[in-house]
């Protein structure tokens, strides 16, 4: 049984409509990297959708009612947002899960080094990678620097085609006849993603004091100290510059998340331009779709809800994770706001519900053709996938789906014409993976993981087809509206 090729579907007019909402998936790609970059934008989006912060509605005593869209941010690093429909929120709730998480080199909270006039900063990496994969490429920083004071600096350097990147090195060919023995995962250690930040010293003015060090208002003892000791003065360099230019010190890295991501925009990819390589689709290719497609849902008959995590990339740990009773808590602040809360219509509400977990999949790769079974392969260009279970070594740790809630979700595919294929991750025995959806699943209610396939998955740069967007898309729109 083979799937249909879902750009058939489309004339120009239709082509067109892919197209464009690609680009405004490659737009949020390239400027939303992390997950508080991601929460950022999703918060502007959804209150320029109408959408107000949960928090106010509880401070300012309002009530809530059908009709009415609010959202709420966790620390900044996960989000969820209700459409709320005209049913009791007890019947259950169409909720669309994704992370927005992905995997990246974080930056150490002691980072900053010299060694023979060059400035390194340490990091340790963030979900699984091939760390082969993540030298000899520009790079960016993005992310926080929170000081004593409370207050928070943003620090994006290496995104704007004038910006500086940052980068690791690798060994030059001529002299890896040891490296290229390795085995793949010590070719490049984790401890050896230092990232190179600068090489040049302060300049000097005439009385031999550094002019930089007389601008700046460093410590002045510390001044002298970087001024006696010549190893440290491209450190001190980079510092004052630090501090010049974000008013931060040394120390203040003990308290910053500076995540190491590829450098630059997402682009077409193919000569047809029928694909996007980027950075992260994982797992923004399913995010950005569920968040149009809640920001879109009106007046629905069930709630309508998007979840969007962070912490997938290493178990969905924390209090910003899936396991984080967070969601729970805002169903719970939803329906006292809107009169309907008690703890049984609470747990109710949640077992009663249905859900996409949505995250990638493994898209068919004539290059690893035999890592999969061809029969139950997510293919580029076959829509949106779904994933009865995942898990790995006889379905362990999965979520596996039950045949009754896909039945219901293939009729909702095809009256909406919405193009579909089923898969799973690999040949069986060959590895696996998880998602967010057992989790979910713990509250009893269907769940199923769906999503969009990608090639090259956790490396700095993935490839997805632009038709299995729109068509993740279109199913995240069904699946509210007719759940
Ligand atoms: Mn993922
Ligand atoms: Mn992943």
């Amino acid at each position: 049984m083979d799937r249909k090729n879902a750009w058939n579907k489309y004339d120009d007019e239709g082509r067109e409509r892919i197209f464009s909402f690609a680009d405004s998936y490659k737009n949020f790609i390239s400027e939303c990297k992390t997950e508080r970059e991601c929460v950022k934008e999703a918060v502007r989006l959804a209150e320029e959708s109408g959408y107000k912060n949960l928090f106010d509605v509880i401070n300012n005593n309002e009530r809530l009612e059908a009709g009415d869209k609010v959202y709420a941010v966790n620390k900044e690093k996960a989000i969820v947002l209700f459409s709320l429909g005209k049913e009791p929120m007890e019947n259950g709730l169409n909720i669309l899960g994704a992370h927005i998480d992905s995997p990246r080199l974080d930056i150490k909270q002691n980072p900053l080094y010299e060694d023979s006039g060059l400035v390194l900063m340490d990091t340790h990496y963030y979900g699984g990678i091939k760390k082969y994969q993540w030298v000899a490429m520009p790079m960016a920083l993005h992310g926080i620097v929170a000081l004593k004071d409370g207050t928070s600096v943003e620090i994006c350097i290496g995104e704007k085609s004038d910006e500086p990147v940052v980068g690791i090195s690798d060994l030059l060919i001529h002299l890896a006849a040891e490296q290229m023995n390795k085995k793949a995962d010590k070719v490049i250690e984790g401890e050896d993603l230092n990232v190179l930040v600068g090489s040049m010293p302060a300049k000097r003015d005439n009385d031999g004091e550094s002019a930089d060090d007389l601008k700046s208002d460093v410590d002045a003892e510390d001044t002298n100290k970087d001024k006696a000791s010549e190893k440290d003065a491209v450190k001190a360099h980079i510092l004052s510059l630090l501090k010049e230019r974000y008013g931060i010190e040394e120390e203040d890295f003990l308290s910053a998340e500076l995540c190491v991501v590829p450098a630059g925009p997402a682009r077409d990819y193919g000569i047809d331009r029928s694909m996007v390589i980027g950075y992260g689709h994982d797992d923004r290719v399913c995010a950005y779709p569920s968040l149009i497609a809640q920001l879109e849902s009106e007046n629905p008959e069930k709630t309508s809800v998007c979840i969007l995590v962070d912490k997938e990339e290493i178990g969905s740990v924390g209090a910003t994770g899936m396991h984080s009773r967070f969601f729970e808590n805002m169903v719970a602040e939803v329906m006292d706001r809107s009169g309907q809360y008690s703890e049984l219509k609470l747990r109710r509400a949640l077992s009663n519900s249905n859900m996409l977990s949505s995250d990638v999949n493994s898209a068919y790769d004539p290059n690893y053709s035999n890592v999969n079974e061809k029969k139950n392969t997510a293919y580029f260009g076959k829509g949106v996938v779904f994933m009865k279970y995942t898990g790995s070594r006889g379905k362990s740790g999965s979520n596996d789906a039950s045949a009754e809630y896909l039945g219901k979700l293939r009729k909702i595919m095809d009256d909406n014409d919405v193009a579909f294929q089923t898969a799973e991750l690999g040949r069986v025995d060959l590895g696996g993976g998880g998602t967010i959806a057992y989790i979910l699943a713990n509250y009893g209610m269907n769940v199923i993981d769906s999503g969009v396939g990608v090639q090259n998955m956790h490396a700095p740069y993935e490839v997805i087809s632009k038709v299995d967007l729109y068509e993740a898309y279109l199913s995240y729109k069904a699946f509210l509206k007719d759940a």
